[in-house]
């Protein structure tokens, strides 16, 4: 069921067991949104348990509070008033934190593709992040920003419009950041730590560059990850998609990663092509821009696939 932000923070508000989690392959705003929404809830002296079933990547751990975050054990159980899903489209995006709980479900989104599995839904697929609507719900809820909130609020809004890039900012992203940075977010630091990676993960990118290849006249640049290019399974390739995206002529960029012998994780970034169709064809999703699927089958057939696909939606 579609509610308004009034209505969430109704039912945030009379709720007092909360577990809140977000989509797998977590990232800036998944996380940010999680942690703001941690801050808010525990300070009004609720029982807030923050679950991901996925590793966390080290660039986040300038987050306050990211250690509060834990992985579901194999069929855990925990009686909960409501089960707040962030930034996630599809139920199945959360892995085992759905089974954790029979409590209600409330979805707070902005992807196109949300498949509408929530008991309450609020989905606003205009905002650049999930961040943003946090941002928007807090006002509403009257509740006051600090700079946790703000630190945590500001990431999820900056890494999910590419720190004010992305075709999805707009002026309405610009004012939430502005907010965020009187409140106490310092966008420097935040946007150091993000840099900041291992050597390991740099020596990686010069590979992935080298196996960029160009498909329909240029207009698809596909960069791929074998398992042999990877020192390490838990190695961050965040990012790397856009240097294919900014090959000149390039509609689509596609990314192909190898995560075991027939698994292969995708996204997609275009400029203006819908990319959320091509990854929804592969029980995937996301936005028009941005997207992703993960395929189950050896690297060779799921490129064939998928670039295949992609041509025929480019035509
Ligand atoms: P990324 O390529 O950064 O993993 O994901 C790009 C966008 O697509 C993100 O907004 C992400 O949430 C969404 N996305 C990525 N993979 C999937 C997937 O397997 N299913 C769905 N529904 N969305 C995805
Ligand atoms: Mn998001």
């Amino acid at each position: 069921m579609d509610v308004s932000l009034n209505r969430i923070a109704e039912l945030l508000k009379s709720a007092q067991n909360i577990v809140v989690t977000a989509h797998v392959n977590p990232d800036g705003d998944s996380l940010g949104s999680m942690l703001a929404l941690f801050s808010v809830l525990q300070s009004q002296g609720k029982e807030v348990r923050l679950l991901l079933d996925d590793k966390l990547p080290g660039m986040y751990d300038f987050l306050p509070h990211i250690k509060e975050i834990v992985r579901p054990l194999e069929g855990e159980k925990i009686n909960a008033d409501l089960l707040v899903v962030l930034d996630a489209s599809d139920i199945e995006r959360i892995g085992r934190v759905k089974s954790v709980t029979k409590a209600p479900v409330m979805n707070i989104d902005h992807h196109i593709s949300n498949r509408r599995f929530a008991d309450y839904l609020y989905l606003d697929s205009k905002a650049s992040a999930t961040g943003e609507i946090l941002a928007e719900l807090l006002a509403v809820m009257k509740h006051p920003l600090n700079d946790e909130i703000a630190t945590c609020l500001y990431t999820a809004i900056a890494t999910d419009c590419g720190f004010f890039q992305y075709a999805n900012t707009s002026a309405r992203t610009l004012r939430h950041a502005a907010c965020m940075v009187e409140a106490g977010a310092k966008p420097q630091a935040i946007s150091e730590a993000l840099e900041r990676r291992p050597l390991s993960t740099f020596m990686m990118l010069s590979k992935a560059l080298t196996s960029i290849e160009s498909y329909h006249n240029g207009q698809i640049s596909v960069m791929t990850i074998t398992r042999d290019m990877v020192g390490d399974d838990d190695e961050n390739t965040e990012g790397f998609i856009n240097y294919a995206r900014s090959v000149t002529g390039t509609e689509v960029a596609i990314l192909f990663r190898e995560v075991s012998e027939k698994v292969v994780r995708i996204s997609f970034r275009s400029h203006r092509a819908d990319v959320s169709k091509i990854a929804s064809e592969f029980g995937g999703g996301g936005h028009i821009r941005a997207a992703g699927c993960t395929v189950h089958d050896v690297l060779e057939s799921a490129k064939d696939m998928v670039i295949r696909t992609t041509t025929r939606q480019l035509s």
